[in-house]
């Protein structure tokens, strides 16, 4: 079940999003809404999503915590040189 493949490939492990979009083959906007559900569901088992935030790479930048999908462009310095988020289970 894709379920459980996301939780064992995240567990323990921080990973950006579209590198586990390719791995599972989706969409990086279907994964986005999967992790999503993830988060709330992972609650009752003792687990949490953990997501490190988007940070600009020119200015150093750190976007909204929490946030899944990568920001277009920073607001401070325009940017587009972005990091995307990444995700892990722990
Ligand atoms: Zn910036």
């Amino acid at each position: 079940m894709f379920r459980k493949e996301l939780v064992d490939l995240l567990r323990g492990r921080m990973l950006p999003l579209s590198e586990i979009a390719r791995i599972e083959k989706t969409r990086v906007q279907d994964l986005a809404d999967d992790l999503e559900h993830l988060r709330k569901s992972l609650k009752h088992e003792g687990l949490r999503l953990i997501v490190e935030p988007a940070a600009c790479q020119k200015c150093g930048f750190v976007f909204t915590k929490g946030k899944l999908l990568k920001p277009g462009r920073c607001p401070k310095c325009k940017s587009t040189w972005i990091d995307e988020p990444r995700v892990g289970i722990g």
